[in-house]
């Protein structure tokens, strides 16, 4: 058995292990029963005007998403903050991967704030940059590595971007995860083999559904076992080499449910994100990213039903904004993302108001060399031939 180097808190950067939730706020963090919080808010935001742009992910609460400039998924948020050279501070609504993505495609001189550092990824954190490099020279001594091309979904932290750059991989979405592997199956001749980090998911459903492999070219990648738990004759077999992570909010929607609903709910349609299992993926009718789903109910007739395997607080905004369509949860159970919750009105406010006394909080801050090998990554994203038609 190998041992692993994970850190006891891995979320965020900067943690203290001695606050109850791992990290610290410096200074005075409002509290969240106070009623003039949206006053503050408001007033934070009016005092740093143009100098301030805040980015709001579609699954952040609706406390925070008023305040947004623009709301979008990670990679659309991180262009949007690109085409603002002039925003001097860029708030990101959001959690710590996306704000590293801000920062990569940013400007030097622009600062991108996550209000709460505790805002971190369980499927990113699935993913640490040691295991990787493990897996890598592991596939090295098994005589594969030649073939291999590393794709990594955005959902990662940059180390993982930045390896991909530097080995010949690519970066993906979920808008874009078909035309990114079709590239990287070209890369290293017939034999190609793609490792996919860190949503096993995700690699699995584009790999089966969009480029036709079959389930047992897809193997996974366990990086607490020796050799990913793989032996030399699956390893040997195997097209998809899936990093065993997955997104702990997607990953709970589960087959029956569609069944039950189904049951229940006439003329029912079910609508959900790659990252869901492949069981699910299966048996929805539509699959496509935040965006794409997004876009599938603003186009949906009025009183069609719906029921969306995603993040609750975007079905919820859906649900809100349509009101002559039928829309639900795809789970039996409350399923919000924990860490993009984390962004709340107080950690909003207590870093807008840092930053009008001029003391900046929260900085993501990228290092220059991984920063130019993630560019590479995301680079080669941006040149992949024409679009999804999820997109
Ligand atoms: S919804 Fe899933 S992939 Fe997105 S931030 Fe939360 S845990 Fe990560």
């Amino acid at each position: 058995m190998t041992t692993v180097d994970l850190p006891l808190l891995p979320l965020g950067r900067g943690t203290d292990a001695l606050s109850e939730r791992g990290v610290d706020c410096p200074g005075d963090l409002p509290a969240p029963s106070d009623p003039d919080l949206v006053a503050r808010a408001r007033a934070a935001k009016e005092k740093l005007g143009d100098r301030l742009f805040v980015l709001g992910h579609h699954y952040q609460r609706d406390e925070v998403i008023q305040f947004a400039d623009v709301t979008g998924d990670s990679f659309k948020l991180a262009r949007d903050a690109a085409a603002r050279p002039d925003a001097e501070y860029i708030v990101f609504c959001g959690v710590h991967f996306m704000a590293e993505s801000a920062d990569i495609l940013t400007g030097p001189d622009q600062k991108v704030i996550l209000p709460d550092l505790a805002a971190g990824c369980s499927m990113a954190d699935m993913a640490r940059i040691a295991q990787v490099e493990r897996a890598w020279e592991a596939l090295a001594a098994a005589g594969v590595q030649d073939v291999v091309v590393p794709v990594t979904y955005m959902n990662s932290s940059a180390d993982i971007k930045a390896f991909c750059g530097r080995n010949g991989g690519v970066v993906c979405t979920s808008s874009n995860a078909e035309v990114a592997l079709d590239w990287a199956f070209q890369q290293r001749g017939e034999d190609t083999k793609v490792l996919f980090l860190p949503d096993q998911h995700l690699g699995r459903n584009t790999a089966v559904l969009q480029l036709g492999y079959s389930l047992d070219e897809c193997v996974v990648w366990n990086p607490l076992l020796p050799n990913g738990g793989l032996s030399a004759e699956e390893l040997a077999g195997a097209r998809m080499i899936l990093w065993k992570g997955h997104c702990s909010v997607h990953g709970r929607f589960s087959a029956d449910v569609i069944d039950e609903l189904r049951a229940k709910v006439e003329d029912l349609n079910v609508l959900v994100h790659p990252e869901c299992q492949h069981e699910v993926v299966l048996k929805a009718d539509l699959v496509g990213s935040t965006e794409f789903i997004i876009k599938t109910i603003e186009a949906a007739p009025a009183g069609s039903s719906w029921a969306i395997g995603t993040e609750l607080n975007l079905v919820q905004r859906l649900a809100n904004a349509h009101p002559d369509k039928n829309i639900m949860f795809l789970d039996r159970n409350v399923c919000y993302c924990s860490t993009m919750n984390r962004i709340d009105l107080p950690h909003f406010v207590w870093a807008l108001e840092n930053l009008v006394e001029g003391v900046v909080v929260n900085q993501i801050e990228v290092d220059p060399q991984t920063e130019a090998d993630a560019l590479t990554a995301l680079q080669r994203m941006l040149d992949l031939p024409g679009k999804s038609h999820r997109d």
